[in-house]
């Protein structure tokens, strides 16, 4: 990775009456820019730091620049009848002597970068969905109350008797046929998840027998029928353990970040904090023979509270997660932690400081970046997609990739 610091070579130009120039030559500039494929960070701006990151996702170089050649880059990409306006806002910032530095600065850059680019790989055919992933109500109940858990009004449906508080057993079975039925992938696989509404956990033996059963229908059709466990990892038992060690289970857990931020979000129902719970199970998993925490992925979920990501991704490193998927939270936008109209500035300004860390991970060659950039991760994946050059045709996967299954069975995009 490449780091430069692009010096500006002072030339001595007079006053305003060249400003007509300067647009000319912003004009012949910009013709530049639309050949190459650079991207000026605002992250600096933001901070009212004198540096830009730059990064040319052709050769996938980072470069740090001088202030004006950020602006000029942000500037000569933008659409053509917008460089004579932004020129003139350019010099309320920058004398034009500045300016013109400036622009002999950026035609460096642009051969520069023109001398060091590969041309871009063919973008790649999409090919249909490489996955399936069933996810499924196996339970209503749980031991925590997180004040964002969007499963209460199933819950009130079941009090009301209108639905099964757990999924029956044939039912889940019939998830799994359906499944290997009519769902497995090109490399015969299906993904299968019984954790949707509430601790799976708590129903730790019904766990067990659809595990066997998953065992004997992969053997006799041929299909790897693959029973994923989220769970808020307060329920930790001798047995579950034991079980994870012999059969190398991967599993997600719910974690939101620092003890104050998760507990505040993911209480007990008696109201004490679950984070004192969870990382005394991580600790015991560390010390058995389980696949271990590089392997288990931390979800956690960002609030309007605390929407900062890079505080919780860095908490998480810290605790042993090396795949970290967080997500902004999914809740009425009348509550105070969601993401609504009063908060969207503070996830803004989350997001940006998490960009500026990952850039600065990219550039120190910190692999701490590669624990967050996991396809899983809400962020992620426009970054991942950036840097494949993929393109998604639809917005996620729903009804193609992944299925949602109701505690009666229903089946659901
Ligand atoms: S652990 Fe999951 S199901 Fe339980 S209260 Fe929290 S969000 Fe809801």
């Amino acid at each position: 990775m490449g780091v430069i610091c692009a010096g500006l070579r002072r030339i001595s130009l007079p006053g305003e009456a060249l400003r007509g120039w300067y647009e000319s030559e912003a004009m012949r500039l910009s013709d530049l820019a639309r050949d190459t494929h650079v991207f000026s960070s605002k992250i600096a701006l933001l901070r009212n730091e004198l540096r830009f990151h730059l990064y040319d996702s052709r050769s996938c170089k980072h470069f740090l620049a001088e202030r004006i050649l950020g602006d000029l880059v942000s500037l000569l990409i933008s659409p053509r009848e917008d460089i004579s306006r932004q020129i003139h806002d350019l010099s309320s910032k920058y004398t034009l002597k500045e300016i013109s530095a400036g622009l002999v600065a950026y035609e460096e850059l642009m051969r520069h970068l023109s001398r060091i680019s590969k041309p871009p790989p063919p973008r790649r055919k999409i090919t249909g969905w490489r996955e399936v992933h069933l996810l499924t109500y196996g339970t209503l109940s749980c031991n925590l109350a997180c004040r964002y858990c969007n499963s209460n009004h199933v819950r009130s449906l079941a009090s009301a008797g209108n639905i099964p508080k757990i999924m029956p057993l044939e039912t889940a079975m019939c998830v799994i046929d359906f499944g290997v039925e009519n769902l497995a992938d090109r490399t015969g696989r299906v993904f299968v998840y019984f954790s949707l509404g509430g601790e799976p956990l708590l129903s730790f033996k019904r766990y067990l027998l659809l595990w066997d059963y998953c065992n004997d229908v992969s053997q006799k059709t041929g299909v790897s029928v693959i029973l994923n466990i989220n769970t808020n990892g307060t329920v930790f038992t001798e047995e579950f353990i034991r079980h994870c060690e012999e059969n190398n289970v991967w599993m997600a857990i719910s974690i939101d970040g620092p003890k104050d931020i998760h507990d505040s979000m993911r209480p007990f129902r008696s109201g004490k904090g679950s984070y004192d719970t969870i990382v005394n199970n991580l600790s015991r998993i560390l010390e058995s023979k389980c696949v271990g925490l590089n392997s288990t992925t931390a979800a956690a979920v960002l609030t309007g509270i605390n929407p900062y990501p890079k505080q919780v991704a860095r908490h998480l490193i810290d605790l042993g997660f090396r795949r970290i998927a967080i997500k902004p939270v999914r809740d009425n936008t009348s509550k105070e932690w969601s993401l609504n109209a009063q908060t969207v500035e503070g996830f803004k300004e989350g997001y940006t400081e998490y960009a500026e860390w990952m850039l600065d991970c990219l550039i120190k060659e910190d692999d701490s970046i590669y624990s967050v950039l996991i396809g899983h991760d809400f962020f992620a994946r426009y970054l991942v997609r950036l840097i494949q050059e993929t393109k998604q045709a639809y917005r996620c996967e729903a009804g193609s990739g992944i299925f949602g299954i109701g505690i009666d069975g229903g089946l659901y995009p």
